[in-house]
């Protein structure tokens, strides 16, 4: 057996739920290491890099106290002076993802969490300490592991949408729909699941017009959904149809896309749009597990008791959106990750009696 120290909690992944579980880790003194990932091209094209999916995105205007706006004057009405300890952290505009997921790395850090930028490409959880395998060599031992992954969006592979991500092109119509570019312009929709349904009808808010392409004749969405968007008259369907390519320029992103039929093999059609929205699945982050941990058919990560995130291994916890297919927001996956460290701290005081 190696002589490596063993570590009371390592938490696997760079995400809100990673970094909230290392903040509540950290300041339990639990003295919490994370691996955040590898800074690779690999992880680049797969969306896998440190920080996670919300670093991918633009600005986040949903994540509670983050709020957008002129902050300064509103809170001088809100709050006295006197009871204002900081400053607003942005000066007339929202945060971004990316500095959302800086600040919260530094908050995670502040408090003693230690950061390796690296990958874990394999673990061996059949015997307490667990061993970990980071890319760079060498194994970690641990007493607990909290694994916050995350999720990737799929994404269709074509090299007109990998231009365009970002500028119009994104897989998350909750976090980027209602930005300015979208308002009351032709937008995209692709996919036919409960989830693009969902998008399609959220995005009529914005859109003067959604068009859904679907590559089957029929929707794999709930009836009630589907219902939702069919009869939104902002919502045109479009079945038995591709995106075969995104079009646009440097300069304005998006302006539109080129469609193909599933049906009839020469049909090809193009429309205006000013943005385009994946919703074509997600694939969770559970690859390197290679079966150590219960799986949902979808290869989510199985919480075994309701609003508790124990995995099926005592001492393994699972935190985020790698654990769950349903809500898939920053803030959902930032309270699990609290749950998830809170989880691991009890355990681990069960353990020493
Ligand atoms: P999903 O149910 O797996 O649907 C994915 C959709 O994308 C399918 O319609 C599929 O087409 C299509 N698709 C997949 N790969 C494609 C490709 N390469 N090219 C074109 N189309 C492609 O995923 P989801 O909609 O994200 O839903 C995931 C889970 O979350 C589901 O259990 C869903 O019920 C749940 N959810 C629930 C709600 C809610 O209740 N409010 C909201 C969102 C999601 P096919 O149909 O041809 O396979």
């Amino acid at each position: 057996m190696s002589e490596t120290a063993v570590e009371s909690v390592v938490i696997i992944g760079s995400g809100p739920a990673g970094w909230c579980a290392a903040t509540y880790a950290a300041r339990a003194q639990l003295q919490p290491l994370v691996y955040e990932g590898a800074i690779t091209e690999e992880n680049r094209m797969a969306g896998t890099l440190p920080l996670g999916q919300l670093a991918l995105t633009s600005e986040v205007e949903n994540y509670a106290g983050f709020p957008a706006g002129d902050l300064s004057s509103f809170l001088d009405s809100a709050l006295p002076q006197d009871r204002r300890m900081m400053m607003a952290p942005h000066d007339g505009h929202g945060v971004t993802g990316p500095e959302l997921m800086e600040l919260m790395r530094q908050q995670a850090v502040n408090f003693g969490t230690r950061v390796i930028t690296d990958d874990i490409t394999r673990v061996d959880f059949s015997n307490c300490p667990f061993t970990l395998f980071p890319a760079g060599g060498g194994e970690v031992r641990a007493r607990s592991v909290i694994v916050a992954t995350g999720a990737s969006a799929n994404w269709l592979g074509l090299e007109s949408e990998t231009r365009f991500k970002n500028r119009g092109v994104s897989a998350c119509a909750v976090c980027d729909g209602a930005l300015p570019r979208f308002r009351n312009q032709e937008l995209v929709v692709v996919g036919g699941g409960d989830s693009a349904v969902e998008e399609a009808t959220y995005l009529t808010k914005f859109a003067s017009r959604v068009h859904l392409i679907h590559r089957r004749d029929e929707l794999r969405a709930s009836k009630i959904m589907a219902k939702r968007a069919l009869e939104n008259d902002k919502v045109k369907v479009h079945f038995n149809t591709t995106l075969a390519e995104v079009l646009g320029d440097d300069q304005q992103g998006v302006t539109g896309v080129r469609l193909e039929s599933t049906t009839e093999p020469d049909k090809e059609t193009t429309l205006a749009a000013a943005g385009v929205f994946l919703a074509i699945g997600h694939t969770p982050n559970t690859a390197f597990l290679e079966g150590q941990l219960e799986l949902t058919p979808k290869q989510y990560i199985v919480w075994q008791k309701h609003f508790r995130t124990a995995t099926n291994v005592e001492g393994v916890f699972a935190a985020g959106d790698v654990a769950d297919d349903y809500y898939r927001q920053a803030i959902s996956a930032a309270g699990s990750g609290c749950m998830a460290a809170l989880d691991a701290e009890r355990w681990l005081a069960e353990q020493e009696g």
